[in-house]
C-alpha cells in the first residue's frame, strides 16, 4: 500500500485552473481520512515552472512530468505520462479535476492503471471501513455513496471543495522527470480559443438564466424583459440552450461555462444539474421557477416558485416596479 494521494493538476499555458485547487481541496480531505500524503502532478511541456509555482501556492510536494513533444494537450500522450507518474509515486488514490480535459483522459487512465473510477464526486464521508465518496445520480434527485476497495481514481466535481494552504506541512519539494512519448493514434491539428467570456456576466449583479424549460426560443424575449427590470443585469443560460445556438457559449453558466456570483440569480426552467450548479453556487440569492417540485434546483434556491415560468414571468413583469 502506498501512502500517497496523487492529484493530477490541470493548467492552461502554465496558469493553474481553479478546478485544480478544488481537486487539491478534495485530495486534502481524502489524505487526512486515509493518513496519506498528497503529491501534485503537473504534466506537459515546461511542467517544471508550473509545478514550482503550484508548490509555492499550495505548499504541497509537486512532481513535474516534462513531456517535450506535448506543446498542446494530447489525450494519448497525457494518459501515458500520467500513468508513468502514478507508477513512480505508487499512488493508490488518484484525483483529477472534473473539467472537460479531466473527463477526456481520466477514465482511460483508470483503465490503464487497472483502477475503478468514480466521476462527479461532490463529497467525502468517513466510515469505519474507509472513505465513502458521494455523488448525485438521476439528475441530482438521489445522492449515492460509493466506496473504493482501497484504491481508485476520483473525478472531482468543480465547485464543491476549497483548498486551504497548510503552512505547517512538513514536506514540500519539487521534482522533475522527463517522459518521452510520441502519440501514434492522435495528433493535435490546431487549437482554437472560443469566444472570450462575456464580461457582462461577471459584472452583473442580477442574472436571469434560462433553461430548457423555456421550451421555445421566442421565450428568450420574456427572459430579456425580466432582465430589463433590473439595473446591472444580464441574461444567461444552461448548456442545452447554448448547444442549440439560442444563446452564445459566452452566456453559458456552469462547469464548462462561466462561474458567476451575482446578488440575484433567477433560474427559469433550469433543473439544477450538478454541472450547472457548479457555476452559480456562489450567488447571494437564488430564485428558481420550475414546474417540477422535485427539481434539484430547489435544493439550492432561497425562493422556489413551482409554476409555469411563462405565466409567472409575464405576471412578474406586469407587477414589478423597476429597480
Ligand atoms: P433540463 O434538465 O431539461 O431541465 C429543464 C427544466 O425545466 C426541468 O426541471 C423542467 O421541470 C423545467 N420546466 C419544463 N417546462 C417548464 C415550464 N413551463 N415552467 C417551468 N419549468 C419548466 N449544463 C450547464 O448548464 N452548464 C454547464 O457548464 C454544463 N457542463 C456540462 C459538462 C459535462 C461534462 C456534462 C456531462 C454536462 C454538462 N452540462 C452543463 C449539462 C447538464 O448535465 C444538464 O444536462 C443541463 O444543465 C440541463 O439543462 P436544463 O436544466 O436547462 O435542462
Amino acid at each position: 500500500m502506498s501512502d500517497i494521494v496523487a492529484c493530477i493538476c490541470e493548467h492552461e499555458d502554465g496558469k493553474i485552473v481553479p478546478a485544480t485547487l478544488e481537486a487539491l481541496g478534495f485530495a486534502t480531505e481524502l489524505a487526512s481520512l486515509t493518513s496519506r500524503k498528497i503529491v501534485s502532478v503537473v504534466i506537459g511541456e515546461g511542467a517544471l515552472d508550473t509545478a514550482t509555482y503550484l508548490n509555492q501556492l499550495s505548499g504541497l510536494p509537486s512532481l513535474a512530468v516534462n513531456v517535450a513533444a506535448m506543446r498542446a494537450y494530447n489525450s494519448e500522450a497525457y494518459k501515458a505520462a500520467a500513468r508513468h507518474a502514478i507508477g513512480l509515486l505508487g499512488s493508490d488514490y488518484v484525483c483529477v479535476p472534473g473539467t472537460t480535459q479531466g473527463f477526456d483522459f481520466a477514465p482511460g487512465l483508470a483503465a490503464r492503471l487497472g483502477m475503478p473510477c468514480i466521476s462527479n464526486v461532490e463529497g467525502i464521508l468517513e466510515r469505519n471501513n474507509g472513505p465513502v465518496f458521494v455523488r448525485s445520480v438521476f439528475n441530482g434527485k438521489i445522492l449515492a455513496e460509493l466506496s473504493l476497495d482501497g484504491q481508485g481514481l476520483v473525478i472531482v466535481q468543480p465547485g464543491r471543495f476549497r483548498f486551504e494552504k497548510n503552512n505547517s506541512s512538513c514536506e514540500s519539494w519539487v521534482k522533475q522527470v522527463s517522459f518521452d512519448y510520441e502519440p501514434v493514434r492522435t495528433r493535435v491539428l490546431s487549437t482554437e480559443f472560443s469566444e472570450a467570456a462575456d464580461s457582462s456576466l461577471s459584472d452583473a449583479s442580477v442574472i436571469i438564466a434560462a433553461g430548457r424549460g423555456i421550451r421555445r426560443k421566442e421565450n428568450l424575449e420574456l427572459i430579456k424583459r425580466v432582465a430589463q427590470l433590473f439595473s446591472r443585469s444580464a441574461v444567461a443560460g444552461s448548456r442545452p440552450l447554448c448547444d442549440d445556438g439560442w444563446l452564445p457559449f459566452s452566456r453559458q453558466v456552469g462547469q464548462t461555462g462561466a462561474t458567476v456570483a451575482p446578488e440575484l440569480y433567477m433560474a427559469c426552467g433550469i433543473s439544477g444539474a450538478q454541472q450547472h450548479l457548479a457555476g452559480m453556487r456562489g450567488s447571494k440569492l437564488v430564485v428558481a421557477i420550475n414546474l417540477d417540485a422535485h427539481a434539484p434546483i430547489f435544493l439550492e434556491a432561497d425562493i422556489g416558485i413551482i409554476e409555469d415560468l411563462e405565466e409567472f414571468l409575464k405576471n412578474f413583469c406586469e407587477a414589478a416596479p423597476r429597480s
